[in-house]
């Protein structure tokens, strides 16, 4: 099995959907997980139903709000005894308002720039001060299929996942020297509360692997990338999204 021994893990967007599932997979491998989200009651909901609860902790704060994650990551990571992985879940989508073009607002733009890319940002900066030149750190950043594959008539989701996959290459050549793996997963149409509301907007109906993913097809590939199992992996975008872009 992956070596998860004294991995602690800090989970952005914990509350719902993928996040959600990343801490169920990472605390049920052994890890100790700090969940954050804008949800406070959702995450401590999650965090009571895990396995001895009392080893994880929640830690609100918006990842958009560059004060509020500078002192919000370093809580989560004194509540979980330091951090060594990251994974940023925490995003938003707005299909119907993100597209035509022209019907594109200054305010949705702003909003999914400043949640997705700045937002990752955020959190990333506050990781790597605190995981600096300490090794075996891993940071997961999630970007979408959007990234890889064209899509229309989603001008700012797909700029904003765009942005955070090339941050995380960036970032993965910055940091190998330090000790820190930067990955990028880009998911394809999971089934989460994101997408359930909004899957006339998911495109593929039909995927070459004949199913939708599911949350924690996401999960355990981010606790792959953030084990020691992939430790000579660095600055990788790896679709996740059941061939959709390979077909
Ligand atoms: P979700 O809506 O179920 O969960 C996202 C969580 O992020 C929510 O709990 C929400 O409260 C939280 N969040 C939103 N804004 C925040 C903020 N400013 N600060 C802190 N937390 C915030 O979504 P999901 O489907 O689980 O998606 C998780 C990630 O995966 C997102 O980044 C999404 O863009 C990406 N993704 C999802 C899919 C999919 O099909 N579901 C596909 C590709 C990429």
């Amino acid at each position: 099995s992956f070596q998860t021994e004294g991995m602690r893990a800090l989970i952005t967007g914990a509350a719902s959907g993928i996040g959600a599932e990343m801490a169920r997979v990472f605390a049920a491998s052994g890890a100790r997980v700090a969940l954050n989200d804008l949800d406070h009651d959702a995450c401590e909901a999650l965090r009571l139903s895990l396995p001895d609860p009392d080893r994880h902790s929640t830690t609100v704060f918006n990842v958009a709000d560059s004060a509020a994650v500078a002192t919000g990551v370093v809580q989560a990571s004194e509540s979980i005894g330091g951090i060594n992985a990251v994974v940023n879940c925490a995003g938003i989508w707005r299909p119907r308002d993100d597209g035509p073009i022209g019907r594109v607002s200054d305010d949705t733009w702003n909003l999914i720039i400043a949640v997705n890319l700045t937002g990752t940002f955020n959190v990333c900066r506050e990781a790597v001060k605190l995981m600096d030149k300490k090794g075996g750190c891993s940071i997961v950043n999630l970007a979408s299929v959007v990234a890889i594959a064209g899509w229309d008539k989603l001008s700012a989701y797909t700029a904003s996942k765009g942005g955070v996959a090339s941050f995380s290459r960036g970032l993965a050549v910055e940091c190998a020297p330090r000790g820190i793996r930067v990955n990028c997963i880009c998911p394809g149409v999971i089934e989460t509360p994101m997408t359930a509301a909004t899957l006339e907007y998911s495109k593929p109906q039909v995927l070459p692997i004949g199913r939708l993913g599911r949350p924690e097809d996401i999960a355990r590939t981010a606790l792959f990338l953030s084990s020691d199992w992939s430790s000579f992996t660095t600055g990788v975008v790896l679709a996740v999204d059941g061939g959709f872009s390979a077909a």
